[in-house]
């Protein structure tokens, strides 16, 4: 597994094992697209794998590697929501309980990978607190999450937190670079914004290279609102609800990304095209960094809602935000 910037969190795993304080329970978080899910399979292939000659990887070949390829290692245990929009369901939650009732199969580790543990709603994040609450020997659950603080602060304390960076943007055009077999600097002169985790870019540029990122679209938005020549209603239909996440993740970047252009500072872990580059800097003068502040809270809030209240129209907190964005005259 070639990722670099996954080094460190592999490291703390590792010595966490190896010096015997492994949790039984961590949550994976970082932004989307550094390859948390891949990270977790990795690891927990690696730990169940019977050869541990080889200190991080697999060895690929023993009855558990080769299980584990076949998504058939009775040891691991995969929850994902059965469709996308769907949540993880209670049923899904009980099987974990089902599942740690058997003694492992290999080794001495059975492992529940929960992605994205997000999507489990109230009842199944209850039945997996009592899972926490006593876990079974040999149990290793990681839950994948763009952040741990969109889980229940009960779950919370009783993981822990492994944090996957948004790596800068000269690892990324490395690794990019390599992967494209591209020079850096093509990278660098992209005509569309690149940003987000590796891998999100890297889907991106090999599914349509000359389709406008969000960022891109939602920026252009932005700066027709702060002229005030467009209404924010009309402007939030134009963003679909069920990629809520994602709007508030890219919404979030492109506020820090205006924040720090008013400071007169470049970002690092993105690469903004030209077009961008300026509409950044427009923004950085048209608002002030308190408006900007403000926009960061309503975004923070904004997450709390969606995550603890349900009924909560996505596209309410859409109209919302665009609607805070517009001038106050
Ligand atoms: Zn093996």
């Amino acid at each position: 597994m070639n990722l670099p910037w996954l080094k460190g969190a592999t490291e703390q795993l590792w010595q966490d094992f190896l010096t015997g304080r492994l949790a039984h329970a961590y949550i994976v978080s970082g932004p989307l697209g550094t390859g948390k899910t891949l990270f977790c399979q990795h690891f927990a292939k690696t730990l169940l794998c019977m050869d541990k000659s080889e200190l991080h990887s697999p060895c690929n070949s023993c009855a558990s590697c080769s299980t584990f390829e076949n998504f058939s290692n009775p040891d691991m245990l995969n929850i994902c929501p059965t469709d996308a929009g769907k949540n993880i369901n209670i049923d899904q939650i009980r099987a974990v309980n089902e599942f740690y009732s058997y003694k492992p199969h290999y080794g001495a580790h059975k492992i529940t990978l929960i992605h994205p543990a997000t999507k489990m709603n109230t009842n199944s994040a209850n039945a997996l607190l009592k899972i926490l609450e006593e876990p079974p020997e040999g149990a290793l659950i990681m839950l994948v999450a763009s952040s741990a603080g969109h889980l229940l602060p009960t779950i919370r304390s009783r993981c822990l937190n492994l944090r996957i960076p948004q790596p800068n943007w000269d690892t990324v055009s490395t690794w990019l670079s390599d992967k494209l077999s591209v020079s850096s600097s093509s990278l660098d002169n992209h005509p569309t914004t690149l940003f987000g985790g590796p891998l999100e870019i890297l889907k991106g540029i090999n599914h349509d290279n000359d389709t406008t990122s969000l960022f891109d679209e939602m920026l252009a938005d932005l700066v027709s609102l702060s002229n005030g020549n467009c209404n924010a209603i009309e402007i939030a239909k134009n963003y679909d609800s069920n990629g809520i996440e994602g709007f508030l993740d890219t919404l979030e970047v492109i506020v820090s990304t205006t924040l720090l252009a008013i400071f007169q500072q470049l970002p690092l872990n993105l690469k903004l095209c030209k077009a961008s580059s300026e509409k950044i800097i427009y923004l950085s003068e048209k608002n002030t960094e308190v408006k900007l502040f403000e926009l960061s809270d309503l975004i923070r809030t904004s997450r709390e809602l969606l995550h603890r209240s349900q009924g909560v129209r996505a596209q309410d907190i859409i109209e919302e935000i665009f609607i805070s964005f517009m001038p106050r005259e």
